[in-house]
């Protein structure tokens, strides 16, 4: 059996601008289009970064370019309020199963009772963020962002134009939180929840960011360039087992047969794989499968996790 690397060497590189030369001329997918901002972002940038636990990295193509994080945001914010209240509670609250629905249902949650199942659908999400233990707007903002800048190392700023694009066309995740609490799953006042998670989902991360932040999953919660530590080493488990079961909306099932990893992709056409103890893959490329994922970003993360060895299922 090949080994496994542990930091940055020739086979990582090698692997690295393999992905990106085999899979920059692949023009399937389409960029996100209901998110009018998202539909303009080029798409043909193609950005692959690989980051191990000893604070290592090597990256490949467009890893500067700043996109929107949408759903990967779900993750951190996950990490956050499960620091703060512990997996019983959350699973109780939320839940941790695949719903079998696109990830922005309404009929899941009318077949559940109100109960989001996991906090990747956009239900979810919003039930998340509505349990961050704060007064108002302005903090529970504060700790989604302080949050993300510390996984990340650096300061982070909400995309204003992406921000404004989705707030203007958010009317169906306003009926979702309107939804969850006639059912009790909503701990916040709904539209303040769902302007919050909007925001959330506008921040503007590069590769670079991405990796760092799964980087940080991977080494047990320490962020491995600032060596501080982000969430308590008990929380990775539950956000993998999460990103596991959930990451890649419809089709996480067909990620894990192919990556075997736990993965979390987002309609900006980022993606991340964590491989615990180990390292952390981040790949962009806007173009989506009708799932909502990143095409290129799902062919390196499979690239890269056959070449070097990394899936958890060998
Ligand atoms: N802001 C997007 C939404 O709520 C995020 C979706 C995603 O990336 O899956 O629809």
């Amino acid at each position: 059996m090949k080994t496994q690397p542990v930091t940055v060497d020739g086979s990582v590189t090698h692997a690295l601008h393999e992905a990106h030369q085999r899979f920059a001329n692949n023009h399937h997918g389409k960029n996100a289009s209901y998110i009018p901002y998202l539909a303009s972002v080029p798409a043909n940038l193609f950005g692959i970064s690989i980051m191990f636990c000893d604070g290592t990295h090597a990256e490949v193509g467009d890893t500067d370019y700043a996109f929107a994080i949408e759903s990967i945001s779900k993750v951190f914010t996950l990490a956050h309020v499960l620091d703060d209240i512990g997996p019983q509670s959350l699973r109780s609250k939320i839940g941790c199963d695949p719903t079998g629905e696109p990830f922005n249902s309404v009929v899941a949650l009318e077949l559940h009772k109100g109960r989001p199942l996991n906090p990747f659908v956009n239900a979810g999400a919003m039930a998340t963020v509505s349990l961050l233990k704060a007064e108002n707007a302005t903090r529970r903002w504060a700790q989604i962002e302080s949050t993300y800048q510390a996984f990340a190392g650096r300061d982070l700023t909400v995309n204003e134009e992406v921000y404004a694009s989705e707030a203007s066309t958010n009317q169906h995740n306003r009926g979702i939180a309107w939804l969850l609490q006639s059912y009790g799953y909503l701990y916040a006042d709904p539209m303040e929840v769902c302007d919050v998670y909007t925001r959330q989902c506008s921040v503007a991360i590069t590769c670079q960011d991405l990796v760092t932040m799964g980087a940080t999953l991977a080494n047990g919660g320490v962020n491995p360039v600032t060596n501080t530590r982000v969430v308590t080493a008990k929380t990775i488990a539950p956000i993998l087992a999460e990103m596991t079961l959930n990451g890649l909306y419809d089709t996480t099932g067909d990620w894990y047969y192919k990556v075997g990893l736990p993965g979390k992709s987002g309609v900006g056409g980022g993606i991340l794989a964590v491989v615990p103890g180990v390292c952390a893959i981040a790949a962009f490329a806007p173009p989506l499968d009708v799932a909502g994922n990143s095409v290129r970003g799902q062919l390196a993360a499979e690239h890269l996790s056959r070449t070097l060895n990394l899936s958890l299922l060998h």
